[in-house]
């Protein structure tokens, strides 16, 4: 790496060319622009928070910002201000089409594989717009003209953030903009636990608490509105559905589309499932399996070296990051652990090697 092509900011080395280019674009950009921000599938709070963050920085310097995602995001994300704005590929697929039709800039926030944002993706790939992408993950897909892209950012929120203050633009940080960004950071960093918390993190976070960011409220929105539906799945999966293989350090869980329908799972109940299987002692790797109607959905989690991301994406067609990623199986739901299962001697030594502290 070449220091003097990188721009620090905090922790992060960003490509000056990438982060002087994208401040040059944006600064120009001069109302009424049209502008799309869209984000993957299944939003979570980084994903819509980084997105309706930024749509409300830019609106106030006047330009004309959506926000497009391509299906629902969970109730406990449906407090942050102008989420009831967001387009819905999935629920009005015209309207989400004619707004990215129209867009001269479209943003992608929080993920760099146009498979990730499904058959949205297909519109964005063809649209003439000038795409900016700002993203975290590993190994992006080159398809935008711009990026702010770091995998040492815990969370696009901060990069968003960054930018922001790349830009000079942070008396346009309000509470409602601060809260968004605050949320996106705080689950990205498995509340300020996960390896990516650093000090640019929680520098980031004093000031956002500075602007406006009320921290009790949101954790209370984000962790603590469960229904008793999903807390009952959680028992039920930890007492039925949990699988622990000691010999491998490796724990999963899986859940079948009856399973789902007996909880009555909503969109984001099964989000952190996951985590209680990787907080058994001594395991390295963890997993969910989730049937759907078409395909298995697998999250994979993993602590120290062990890369998920990997893993997912030589195993699964998926990716993400070294310790949280995703995948999907057009299997069905015993054969796709059955594969699993039969990986995990190939990875045994790895598995059993990993440093857990
Ligand atoms: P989650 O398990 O919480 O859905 O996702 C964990 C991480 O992996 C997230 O950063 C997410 O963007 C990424 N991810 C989840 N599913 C997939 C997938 O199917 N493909 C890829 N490339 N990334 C995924
Ligand atoms: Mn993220």
């Amino acid at each position: 790496m070449h220091l003097n092509i990188f721009e620090r900011c905090g922790d992060l080395l960003y490509l000056l060319s990438y982060m002087q280019k994208i401040k040059q674009f944006l600064s120009d950009l001069s109302a009424p622009a049209k502008i799309v921000i869209t984000t993957h599938m299944n939003p979570d709070a980084d994903a819509l928070g980084s997105s309706l963050g930024l749509c409300m920085i830019l609106r106030n310097r006047g330009l004309d910002v959506v926000v497009v995602t391509p299906n629902d995001f969970p109730e406990f994300l449906k407090w942050m201000p102008q989420s009831n704005e967001v387009i819905i590929y999935e629920q009005t697929a015209e309207l989400a089409q004619d707004k990215i039709s129209q867009a001269q800039v479209i943003c992608c926030l929080d993920f760099s594989d146009l498979k990730r944002v499904g058959e949205l993706g297909v519109h964005v790939s063809n649209s003439p717009a000038t795409k900016i992408l700002i993203d975290h993950h590993r190994d992006p897909e080159k398809f935008a003209s711009y990026c702010l892209w770091s995998t040492e950012a815990g969370a696009t929120a901060e990069l968003v953030f960054d930018l922001i203050a790349g830009l000079s633009w942070l008396d346009l940080i309000d509470e409602s903009v601060a809260n968004c960004l605050y949320a996106g950071i705080m689950t990205d960093t498995g509340g300020f636990r996960h390896p990516n918390t650093t000090q640019h993190i929680h520098e980031i976070v004093a000031k956002l608490i500075g602007m406006g960011a009320n921290i009790s409220l949101v954790s209370k929105f984000i962790y603590d509105t469960n229904s008793v539906d999903r807390l009952r799945l959680t028992g039920f999966s930890l007492l039925d559905r949990l699988v622990v293989l000691p010999e491998y350090n490796v724990a999963y869980i899986y859940l079948s589309q009856e399973d789902m329908r007996r909880f009555h799972v909503q969109t984001g109940d099964t989000e952190g499932l996951v985590n209680y299987a990787l907080s058994i002692k001594d395991v390295t790797m963890a997993a969910i399996f989730k049937e759907r109607r078409d395909m298995v959905k697998i999250s994979f989690r993993s602590i120290g070296d062990f890369s998920v991301n990997d893993f997912a994406r030589k195993n699964f067609d998926g990716g993400g990051h070294i310790n949280a990623a995703g995948g999907i199986s057009q299997f069905s739901l015993s054969d796709t652990i059955k594969k699993f299962e039969e990986l995990l001697p190939k990875y045994k030594n790895e598995l059993l090697s990993t440093q857990h502290a």
